[in-house]
């Protein structure tokens, strides 16, 4: 199949992008490289079968050329990570919304099904345990910036069920913190990755607040699979799926396992919320996905324990972070 992926030189992009390669796509990736990284996908620029574009999804010429030649479309560009979407909350409301708005439109222009990437954080700061596809969102306040990323990613859906309501084939995939190689080492917007690259450099851990909050962590080969299967079932069409493993972790657990797995003496700290993110902050405390949906209509389930798939990403950190790099 001919394939355009989004943001396919990012994190989750490019693990999806080595795996649609894998299996004898041609794959067109556009990214602006604002997160994503050349690095991520130059193993591939040298195959027929892969096009680099490095612009922007807000540019609709590009995507409209882009996407009249495929038949798939990976929509996972996006401003991610609460610290971006804090520091610079125009940038990322712009492109979240205008930019999903834009690959939706060409989408339903040349009839091209597609899969547009969500996140747990729809769901804000509700406390109900499980989170099903169709649970209330809470939301704080606008001066919240963080709820921003939520209510971008919330329109985005309206759009994409919208589309789904006028025929074309498209689902929606929330992730629960996806994790493994290729994380951004500095850590911006994933803790996993500040704790393995403060464990390997000997700095303490940062653990915010009580380190009692909670995440479900999930591999992301496993995420990777599951968007496949969102894209290509015929019964995924016009649903919401979330996308993760149920086990839940507390992030001081996950401390302890990192300096485990990485043999680090590094100390453990406490540090406030206000601290790491400034003084209007509010924390979802925790966050477990219901996986029912996925595994009765997708066939899915993240397979991957966390200390299996700490230990091939702290293996590919213990390669690539150099002393150079530092988390901010
Ligand atoms: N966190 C932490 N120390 C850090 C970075 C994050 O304790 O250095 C916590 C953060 O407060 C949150 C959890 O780890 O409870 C997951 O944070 P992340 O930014 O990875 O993702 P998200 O908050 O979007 O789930």
């Amino acid at each position: 199949m001919r394939i355009l992926v989004t943001g396919g030189a990012g994190f989750i992009g490019s693990n999806l992008v080595d795996y649609l390669m894998a299996q004898g796509h041609e794959i067109t990736v556009i990214d602006n490289l604002s997160v994503g990284k050349v690095s991520n996908i130059e193993h591939h620029l040298g195959s027929e079968r892969f096009h680099f574009v490095n612009d922007s999804i807000l540019n609709l010429g590009t995507l409209e050329r882009l996407v009249r030649q495929v038949e798939l479309i990976y929509h996972l560009a996006a401003v991610v990570g609460v610290k971006y979407v804090v520091d610079d909350p125009l940038g990322a409301i712009v492109t979240n919304v205008r930019g999903t708005e834009n690959v939706l439109e060409m989408a339903f222009k040349y009839w091209v099904r597609t899969v547009i990437a969500s996140s747990s954080e729809i769901y804000g700061k509700s406390t109900q345990v499980p989170l099903r596809e169709d649970s209330d969102r809470v939301l704080g306040p606008t001066t919240v910036g963080r709820w921003s990323y939520s209510d971008a990613k919330a329109i985005d859906e309206y759009f994409a069920l919208a589309y789904a309501r006028k025929g074309l084939p498209v689902s929606v995939v929330r992730y629960f913190n996806a994790y493994g190689p290729r994380l951004d080492p500095k850590g911006y917007g994933s803790v996993i990755a500040r704790f393995i690259t403060q464990a390997l450099q000997g700095q303490p851990l940062t653990v915010y607040d009580d380190g009692r909050q909670t995440r479900c962590f999930t591999y992301v080969a496993d995420t990777v699979e599951g968007t496949v299967r969102a894209a290509t079932l015929r019964e995924a069409a016009g649903q919401v799926f979330n996308i993760g493993s149920d086990r839940e972790t507390s992030i001081l657990e996950l401390a302890r396992l990192v300096r485990e797995l990485t043999g680090s003496s590094s100390e453990i700290v406490h540090v406030p919320y206000e601290q790491a993110y400034g003084p209007a902050f509010e924390e979802t405390r925790r966050r477990v996905p219901d996986v029912t949906r996925a595994r009765e209509v997708l066939g899915f389930e993240a397979r991957t324990t966390l200390e299996e798939g700490l230990r091939r990403t702290v293996e590919w950190f213990q390669v690539t972070v150099t002393s150079k790099s530092t988390v901010t």
